[in-house]
């Protein structure tokens, strides 16, 4: 048996539950046979578990240690792994799919600014991405982006990075996540070696700092980035941030720092439009060197009004699980892989008319009003909401949602669904709607 499966399996059992964990990935071995990674599961209820339901966290585990070119077959052999779990039942079923992590040491070669997509939704942040590989430490500084998970922060900050160092490979690059900035600080007090940590990231050349939002609350952390952030801007050293929201909304943390994140450039990325997802699933297909026919990629962006990540690992799921069944990719399959992953809370669809009433209702509004021709602005909130819970909820193609809204174009109604799926994930008052909207319906 190989000796790097525990390692894959390492990175595994950080990702997702023990209870996932023991039930699926403990009883695996694995072994390389010419060239070829067979993973060895107890039974065929495992095996198609590991193929559809986790493959987005496998193969990026796989492919760290065993390179991105190894292929792997799941091959059912219980005398060569450990005790399977009993039943069904003892393994906690927990359908969303994990994320693949972030490598949090130095920069990852995937993520350049030449294979960054450039839509709507980001062309602001690539801009200053862009002007600042120009005049680092010049143009703006520091540069701040923000944004939602999953929408390519962690990848155009990592960009900056690489077209630097194309520009200098002298330069002192550092990537890190906020996490790892204070556990180096942390060891630096424990082992009494704070010099080198202060020297470490005061010397660097570009500081690129993930995820800042994690330092809120912690005050020892934030004094020491507020002389780090100082000394580096004193000099024009550019700095990136990336965080979840802007500075002013990060809990906790100090004013100073606050204002000093404020003092250059912020911008954000928000959630992919459908054709910067079309485009993303299609730069993603040529880095992987997969065919997908134009149509199952419109296909799938249709369906998925989400980030760029869930996308890519949307994506792969259906590649890959189509190569392991040995089943081509068509409209018929790829339909029913996404039909898998659409979440519905109460795993029943909502009756459509319960759902136009209720937020008549809720807003207090007439129907005659709603599906009427008028573009009053008081109108067009509740009629997105309306066309983003018969999607959602009721599961209704755009089309037929475009009829019953008084014959509405796809477009608007796609546009309207859209809107409202992004401004549910950033605004407060959008959210709290929807909830207490969903409430009466399901209740
Ligand atoms: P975030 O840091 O905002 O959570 P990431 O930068 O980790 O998101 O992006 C998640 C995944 O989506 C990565 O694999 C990244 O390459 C991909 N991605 C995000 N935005 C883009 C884009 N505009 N073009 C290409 N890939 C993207
Ligand atoms: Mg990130």
């Amino acid at each position: 048996m190989d000796t790097r499966w525990p390692k894959v399996l390492d990175i595994i059992s950080d990702q997702i539950s023990s209870t996932n964990y023991k039930g699926w990935f403990a009883p695996t071995k694995a072994e390389l046979i010419g060239g070829e990674l067979i993973v060895y599961v107890p039974n065929n209820f495992v095996k198609e578990t590991l193929s559809i339901k986790f493959l987005p966290i496998l193969q990026p585990a796989i492919s760290q240690h065993f390179g991105s070119n190894t292929n792997f077959i799941i091959k059912v052999d219980p005398g060569k792994c450990g005790k399977p779990p009993k039943t069904e039942d003892e393994i906690e079923l927990d359908f969303t799919t994990p994320a693949p992590r972030n490598v949090a040491s130095g920069l990852n070669p995937k993520y350049t600014l030449s294979n960054f997509v450039v839509g709507f939704s980001n062309n602001l942040a690539y801009a200053a991405a862009q002007a600042i590989v120009k005049n680092p430490g010049l143009s703006y500084n520091p540069l701040f982006i923000y944004g939602g998970t999953g929408v390519g922060k962690t990848h155009l900050m990592q960009g900056i990075g690489h077209a630097m160092l194309q520009n200098n490979p002298r330069l002192k690059v550092i990537y890190c996540s906020s996490e790892k900035f204070m556990n180096d600080f942390v060891q630096g007090i424990q082992t009494k070696k704070m010099g080198d940590f202060r020297a470490k990231y005061r010397n660097s050349d570009l500081l690129l700092i993930d995820d800042i939002q994690f330092i809120s609350g912690r005050d020892a952390i934030q004094e020491e980035f507020f002389h780090t952030f100082n000394e580096l801007q004193g000099r024009n050293t550019q700095i990136v941030l990336t965080s979840d929201r802007p500075p002013h909304e990060i809990q906790k943390l100090e004013a100073r720092l606050a204002s000093r994140f404020q003092g250059g450039l912020m911008v954000d990325i928000q959630q992919p439009d459908f054709d910067t997802r079309v485009a993303i699933l299609k730069a993603k297909c040529e880095e992987q060197r997969e065919e997908v026919s134009d149509s199952i990629l419109t296909l799938i962006a249709e369906s998925m009004v989400t980030n760029a990540r869930e996308l890519e690992g949307k994506l792969l799921q259906i590649v890959q699980t189509a190569k392991l069944l040995n089943q081509p990719v068509t409209e018929d399959y790829v339909r029913q892989i996404l039909g898998q992953s659409i979440n519905i809370p109460s795993a029943q669809k909502l009756d459509p008319k319960k759902v136009i009433i209720e937020v008549n209702r809720y807003f207090n509004i007439k129907t005659v009003d709603l599906v009427g021709p008028r573009r009053k602005k008081e109108l067009v909130l509740p009629r997105q909401i309306i066309m983003y819970l018969l999607y959602q909820e009721c599961k209704l193609p755009y089309q037929r949602i475009g009829e019953i809204l008084g014959g509405r174009d796809h477009t608007t109604i796609m546009h309207g669904v859209e809107k409202i799926h992004e401004a549910s994930a950033r605004d407060r008052e959008i959210q709290r709607m929807i909830i207490e909207i969903k409430q009466v319906l399901v209740g």
